[in-house]
Order: C-alpha cells, then structure tokens, then sequence
C-alpha cells in the first residue's frame, strides 16, 4: 500500500523524543538496579527509535510502538550493548582444538605469565646483563631447542604466517616439490598450492594422490629446483593402497642434490601423548633427528599453548628468515610469548605436561572418570529441568580437532537432552544464548552435551543455562 506522505510526517513527529523515553519510570528503575550507564540507555534508545522511524517510513509501522513496549526494547538493547562481543563460551562439543572456539585452552601458569607480562613493562627485547637490546625469540628458543633437539628455533604469529615465511624466504623464484598427495587444504582457507604461488615459489607436483615415490621427486628436480617440501596431511589420510616417502629418504635426496627439504607438520607434537589406542602423530623431534632442515608446526594445537607458529631447525636457515623484512610482519606479540614460554617449560617433565596442559589433560580423560562426571551432571539437569525433558547417557566419539589426529575417534560419554516440547534444533539455539553461551552438538535428534571439553566450574554453568527451559 502506497502510503500518504502527509500522513507518515504524522506518525513521525509522534515517536517519542530520546529524553522521554529516558525519563520513563521503568528505565530509571532498571537504570539504578542493574548499574546501566547512561551512555547505553541513550545508544539504545536512539537505536530503537531508528529502527521504529524505518519501519513507519516503509509503511510497516502506523502508530508508534506504546511506550511500555519500547521501553522493555531500550533495555534489551542496552543490555546487548554492554556485552562484549568476544566471550567465553562453554565447549560442551567435545572437540578438544575446536578451531571456531579458540583452539587450545591455556594452562593456568600461562595465563598468570600473559597477565603478569601485560600489566606492566617486560625485558621483551631487553637484554637484563647487558642492559642492552635483546631479541624477543631469546625467551623460548633454548627451550625449544632443548625440548626438540633443534638446533634453532624462531616463533611467528602462526603455523600459516611460518609456511608462508618459510617458502618466501628459502624459495622465492624457485621451483618447490610437493607430492601430490599432499597438497592440502586446511580450514580458513589455507591451501599449500594457494600459499605456494603467494610465496612467490613455483608449485611442482609430483607423484599422484594416493602414491609418491622417491623417484617421482628426483626426476622433477631441475636447476630452478630450490626445495622439498613435505606436508603433515593433517585433517585427513589416504587409506589402503598408498605410499609416501618418508622424511629421511627425501633429506638423503636433497643432500645430494644440495637441496634443503622443509617439513611442515601442522599439528606438531613435542610428546607422546600417553594414550593407548591413539594413531602416532609424528614427533618433531623425530622429524628434526631424521635430518630435515626446517620444521614448521602451529603453538594451539596438539602443544596445547597460545596461537603461534615455530620454526625449528638449521641455525644458518633460521639466522636467514629471522633477518628477513617479513619476519618482521609476522611478528609474534608479547602475550603470545609469556603464554608459550611458560606452556613450553611444563614440557620438561612429560607428567605435569599430561596434567598442567588443558588439551593434553582433556585428551587422556579416562573414559570411566568421564561417565561419572556425566552421570554427576546429569543428575542435576534430572532435577533443574521440567518433566518434558529427558536427560540421558550416551557413548559418544570425541576428536581432538584442529586438523590433529583426524582418525581417531576418542571414546567419550555425552548427556543426551531431549524434550517432548522444544525441538533439539531450538534446544542447541537457546544454549548457545545463555551467558556464557553453552554450545553443544546434535546427534539423531539428540542434543548431546560431551563432557570430555568440560572444565572445572563448568557443571553450574550449564545448569544455570538450563533455567531458560523452565517454563517448557
Ligand atoms: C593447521 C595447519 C596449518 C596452519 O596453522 P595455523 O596455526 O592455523 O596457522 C598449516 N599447515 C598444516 C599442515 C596444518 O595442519
């Protein structure tokens, strides 16, 4: 319906001013019981009232919402303006490395270290004998070295900004062999071929998807030739006919073509994780002492520390790409680096790495221990939730996530939420709007909360998102 313009102006001058809407009692109640500050309550009017002066323009709207209405609207809307954008959320998903939550959760000294570097000043690039400039990598490379065996080592901001730093530096105008099977595609569009042709290398595939020999390497090397490349397959693996060449054939290769072979392998794990049944990931120090020059693997994932790449490696290698412009670029920041170096020191002794290390404790969770957190936990949903609701016990496959040990699923135990009344669908919605947001997975229909990802206080969390259910 065409409306009259005339009569729009009307219903316009008849919106209520920013003041008034202040002014009413319902606001001035709320302001002082929950501590709202002004700022907000006026956002939120001037908010409301746009969208209130669109929809009467549209021809939507012919009278002004009642003054009841739009005041409960200003208060929901001030309220959404305090919360902040990032927020913990609770990782009922089971997912240890959930890459869309946050990957790894830090162990409770790196936190300490993170805050206690960022509140004040820090030698980051001050050297405290000589009083002199030092470098920010000085604070973990020992450690890297002395936990690997490297016998260099450098951190960037990530595994990804590592490859491409990598590749820019040892392989810019050069051609870089890739098998074919290989060439992977991780989440957020990071592509190796992609991230090749960026680094200005050019891609030379060799091999085919399920299968690479040694040979296919050595007939693709020509004199334009400037590195073996090796990539952990990470979120995926080639079953029944296959072969891959392993990282001590492709080194013998490269030294005698004078090549330098780099490994990236994505998940990069500095121990056994200690868990029986779990598929090998490959060890970076058995991947340095079989000789590749260069190493690359990310801080938050199976290392379970602050999002981080690290390179590891020749010493002459490493002095090269620390010394290039990029590096700079990609530089790591301090937070980074009090949460990694003190993440990187519970890895002197393998048990409080097993226990100190929220990815490594979550990962090793015995499946009996499980059960009866969830039978604790379910017990109390049994009683906070209303008759419709069913609460159950279920044998659930957990996964490590973050593209790291894509085989194996872990044996785990999940409470099932189903209701005669909402649907698991609207169940998982309403979860994820409680504060904190508590997000959880749908399984045949079942909403189902894993508590393998679950930390210490979280139980009370979840039965307090639960109250929204009620009334159901
Ligand atoms: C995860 C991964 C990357 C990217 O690491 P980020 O730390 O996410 O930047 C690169 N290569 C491989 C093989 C990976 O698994």
């Amino acid at each position: 319906m065409q409306s009259n313009p005339n009569e729009t102006q009307s219903i316009l001058r008849r919106l209520p001013a920013v003041h008034e809407i202040l002014d009413g009692p319902e606001i001035k109640d709320a302001e002082e019981a929950e501590k709202l500050p002004r700022w907000a309550l006026r956002q939120a009017a001037r908010n409301v009232l746009d969208l209130q002066r669109e929809a009467i323009l549209r021809g939507d709207l012919t009278e002004p919402d009642p003054l009841d209405r739009t005041h409960a609207e200003v208060l929901r809307e001030a309220r959404k303006l305090l919360l902040r954008s990032l927020r913990p959320v609770v990782n009922a998903t089971g997912v240890i490395l959930h890459t869309n939550l946050g990957r790894a959760p830090l162990a409770e000294e790196a936190v300490r270290a993170l805050q206690e570097v960022s509140v004040g000043y820090s030698n980051l690039e001050f050297d405290l004998d000589s009083g002199k400039r030092g470098l920010r990598y000085e604070h973990v490379e020992e450690l890297l070295c002395s936990l690997t065996g490297a016998e260099a080592a450098l951190v960037v901001n990530n595994n990804a900004a590592a490859v491409y730093l990598a590749l820019r530096v040892l392989a810019k105008g050069k051609g870089v062999i890739v098998s074919r099977g290989e060439l992977i595609e991780i989440g957020g569009s990071f592509r190796i071929p992609d991230i090749l042709r960026e680094s200005d290398a050019t891609l030379v595939e060799v091999g085919t998807t399920n299968r690479t020999h040694l040979k296919d390497y050595e007939q693709a090397i020509g004199s334009s030739t400037g590195l073996l490349l090796k990539v952990h397959p990470s979120n995926y693996r080639v079953m029944g006919f296959h072969k891959e060449v392993s990282t001590e054939e492709l080194v013998a290769l490269g030294r005698r073509y004078g090549l330098p072979v780099m490994e990236d392998l994505g998940s990069g794990c500095l121990m056994e994780p200690g868990i029986p049944g779990l598929v090998r990931e490959p060890l970076v120090s058995d991947v340095l002492r079989s000789g590749a020059d260069l190493v690359t693997f990310s801080g938050d994932k199976l290392l379970g520390g602050p999002q981080a790449g690290i390179l590891l490696g020749r010493k002459e290698t490493l002095e090269t790409i620390q010394r290039h412009p990029l590096n700079r670029v990609l530089r790591i920041d301090k937070l980074t680096l009090a949460a990694l170096e003190v993440t990187l020191l519970l890895y002197r002794d393998p048990q409080t790495a097993r226990t100190r290390i929220p990815a490594m404790a979550m990962l090793s969770i015995p499946e009996a221990t499980l059960r009866r957190r969830a039978q604790r936990l379910a017990g109390k949903l049994r009683k906070s939730l209303p008759a419709s609701f069913t609460v159950s016990l279920r044998s659930v496959t957990g996964r490590a996530g973050g593209g790291s040990m894509p085989m194996d699923a872990i044996p785990g135990v999940g409470i099932s939420l189903q209701s005669s009344r909402v649907r698991a669908e609207e169940i998982l919605v309403r979860l994820r709007g409680a504060s904190p947001p508590v997000i959880a997975r749908i399984e045949q229909d079942e909403v189902i909360l894993d508590v393998r990802t679950l930390r210490k206080g979280e139980d009370r969390l979840i039965l307090q998102a639960v109250q929204i259910f009620s009334t159901c």
